[in-house]
């Protein structure tokens, strides 16, 4: 993604999908206004101390956009392009994102502004125990429930976890989801956001008439999404063609062979120098020809820039936000479909939740029942976006958004305006 496109608001983006809805569903002037505020904007500093002793200040933001269906819930991002902005975006999206696929959460999310890269274990501990600290009066498993996102690790959702336990003096596992299995995490939380996308994904691909042993797909970002997104598609008999990271993009027609790129990153930490494809740029990544394109990086990867040169027939959002709305209205126009990120990620938040339920009950459940019941709420919610794709002639993303603003907008009222 390019400086200019990261400086439009991801804010103003992320409205402009939601007006799309809101003006399909005829939603008055008074609740488009409760519903593009967020309910709290929490920023504060975080000193800490280098390991050579000296000391530094990061930014930290939480925001818990939305109670109206439950807690908050969202997770923590590590990144030097955090903003207030950005995290208001992202809290917003969960806030559909849950009510999509029927989870009794709101949205909320955080970050901190910094680049874990020049971060050694030590310092990154000593950054989330802070920022756990300044918001404990906030967070709790029903205030909001924080989990992993960029940067942020099933390692730093246990510090996060053990520091809240701390101050509150006593153990409180369904404070953070995305934990280690030790201490509370579920099973298959960590592939659950991957496996996701490849469940949406397979299921629309079989509306369109295209066979897995006979498709092509191409994944931008390796990391937690991405990379189980592309062992589980080349597991359906998929051919995974064009892959990438931070550090460079591979393309190999005869196919990548996924659990080698998996090795290169266990070993070195990203794909720089892989072997298993031919070097190619990020940009030339995203307009291969393919069958399936999964943006599983950051936002605003696709613009009016590049959307008339992307190929694919079909567009995966394991990102947040990763197109914007003019490029939305190109693959409209070109006829590409789309499944939008608070549907086709949601799989992450879903086990998300089973962990939650899971921590309160202290019971947990074996890896083939957490899947089975993340596929059928997946598919469920799905099969509902369809039936209005169909009876409202709109876009896969329109459906999602209608959808979702629909329960939020019901809880809300039988709750009443507090005013
Ligand atoms: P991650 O940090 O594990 O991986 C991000 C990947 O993107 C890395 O491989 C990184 O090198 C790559 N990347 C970053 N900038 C890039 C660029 N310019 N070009 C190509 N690759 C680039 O993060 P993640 O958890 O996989 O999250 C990825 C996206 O999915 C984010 O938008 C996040 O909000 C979203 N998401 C994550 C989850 C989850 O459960 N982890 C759930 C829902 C949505």
């Amino acid at each position: 993604m390019t400086t200019a496109a990261r400086d439009v608001s991801v804010f103003g983006d992320a409205i402009a999908h939601f007006n799309e809805a809101a003006d399909l569903l005829e939603l008055d002037f008074g609740m488009r206004q409760i519903l593009t505020h967020p309910s709290r904007q929490i920023i504060f500093s975080i000193p800490f101390q280098r390991d050579s002793g000296e000391f530094e200040v990061y930014t930290g933001y939480r925001v818990q956009y939305n109670f109206a269906r439950g807690p908050a819930k969202g997770g923590i991002r590590f990144h030097p392009g955090v903003t207030l902005d950005e995290v208001t975006a992202l809290a917003f999206w969960m806030t559909w994102k849950c009510a999509v696929v029927d989870l009794p959460f709101g949205g909320g999310k955080g970050g901190v502004t910094c680049d874990p890269k020049t971060l050694s274990s030590n310092e990154l501990e000593r950054i989330t125990r802070r920022y756990a600290a300044e918001l404990v009066e906030v967070v709790g498993p029903d205030k909001d429930v924080p989990a992993p996102d960029v940067n942020t690790t099933p390692q730093v959702m246990a510090w996060f976890m053990d520091t809240y336990s701390m101050h509150v003096r006593q153990n409180v596992t369904g404070v953070v989801t995305g934990k280690p299995l030790e201490i509370g995490g579920s099973r298959g939380r960590v592939e659950a956001t991957g496996r996701g996308v490849t469940i949406a994904a397979l299921d629309q691909m079989s509306e369109m008439g295209l066979a897995p042993e006979r498709s092509s797909v191409v994944i931008q970002g390796f990391g937690n999404v991405g990379m189980y997104a592309a062992k589980l598609f080349a597991d359906r008999g998929c051919k995974v063609v064009g892959i990438s990271d931070v550090t460079g993009a591979y393309y190999n027609e005869e196919g990548i062979y996924v659990g080698a790129a998996m090795e290169h990153v266990a070993k070195h930490g990203s794909l720089e120098a892989f072997a298993g494809g031919e070097r190619i740029t990020n940009a030339e990544l995203l307009e291969t020809s393919c069958d399936v394109l999964v943006p599983a990086a950051l936002e605003k990867v696709f613009t009016a820039e590049n959307a008339p040169r992307v190929k694919a027939k079909l567009i995966v959002e394991g990102a947040n936000g990763p197109t914007t709305p003019e490029a939305d209205r190109i693959f409209k126009e070109r006829g590409i479909i789309v499944i939008p990120d608070i549907m086709a990620n949601a799989g992450g938040v879903t086990v998300s939740y089973f962990e939650w339920v899971q921590d309160r009950m202290g019971y947990f459940w074996k890896e083939s029942e957490v899947n089975e019941r993340l596929e059928d709420t997946l598919l469920t919610n799905l099969h509902q976006l369809r039936q209005i794709v169909n009876t409202r002639n709109v876009s896969l993303r329109a459906a999602a958004y209608m959808l979702a603003i629909e329960r939020v907008v019901k809880a809300l009222k039988l709750r009443g305006i507090y005013a």
